[in-house]
């Protein structure tokens, strides 16, 4: 992990949960917009694809470029291993096997409790660094039956973080209620076309790592659930764009 005390960020600071993936880009632009100082944390749990945390780098450098406020407010990135976890709570996600859904009603790429974790790591490093806003992600809209996706969970998480912790953390979830082509619509309107060409072009959502063809909403293999959700999101945010313009 990056070290944590070489700078003090401002008081309105955010640290975002970014894993390299369209929403949380999305997220990322959204927070930089928002708050003064703007920091990232990733989380390596062992996911069958090294390709989003090489991803997530070449992202964060690239947002520089393209979105002007990164220059100024984008800070450090820190990168926690999460391994043990992902041994732990062994997914399709942490191990080669097919995406299918389970007796449960979940679809087995499903980490128990994996953004919890994840806010639990967001936090320590956040008090450390002086950050009160945890920004996330996390979306009911496309809701795949993820319990720790729900803003209900997230309520609870903000409260136990308030308490553990002792510090008045937000968690901030700028997507909770908009669906794919709402969060392509709130990329072009933070960023115009030059954001929503580098999430295109350089996010990945692909549950497979599949990053070979290039398709009009970006890489990925276009069948699993992931690329799905991605493919109809983009055609849906065209086809609303083209209505405006008429
Ligand atoms: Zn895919």
């Amino acid at each position: 992990m990056s070290a944590y005390l070489d700078q003090v960020p401002a008081a309105n600071s955010a640290l975002v949960l970014f894993s390299g993936g369209q929403d949380s880009s999305v997220c990322l632009a959204w927070a930089l917009d928002t708050y003064d100082r703007v920091e990232t944390i990733g989380f390596d749990y062992g996911q069958r694809h090294a390709i989003e945390m090489t991803i997530r780098q070449n992202l964060l450098s690239r947002f520089r470029d393209v979105y002007p406020l990164a220059r100024a407010r984008l800070g450090e990135d820190h990168v926690c291993d999460l391994k043990g976890f992902g041994a732990v709570a062994e997914s399709s996600l942490t191990r080669e096997s097919a995406i299918v859904m389970t007796e449960r009603g979940l679809p087995s790429s499903f980490v128990p409790g994996r953004n919890l974790v994840f806010f639990v790591y967001a936090a320590a490093v956040a008090d450390r660094r002086g950050i009160d806003h945890l920004v996330g992600g996390m979306c009911e809209t496309d809701f795949s039956g993820y319990p720790d996706c729900r803003a209900e969970t997230l309520k609870a998480m903000e409260t136990v973080l308030n308490l553990g912790v002792e510090r008045p953390f937000t968690i901030d979830t700028p997507l909770m209620y908009l669906n794919k082509a709402q969060t392509w619509a709130l990329s072009q309107d933070l960023g115009g076309e030059a954001l929503v060409d580098l999430i295109v072009e350089e996010s990945h959502t692909c549950y497979m790592g599949e990053r070979g063809e290039r398709h009009p909403w970006g890489y990925g293999c276009g069948d699993c659930p992931a690329c799905q959700l991605r493919k109809t999101g983009f055609e849906h945010f065209l086809e609303m764009k083209q209505h405006a313009e008429r």
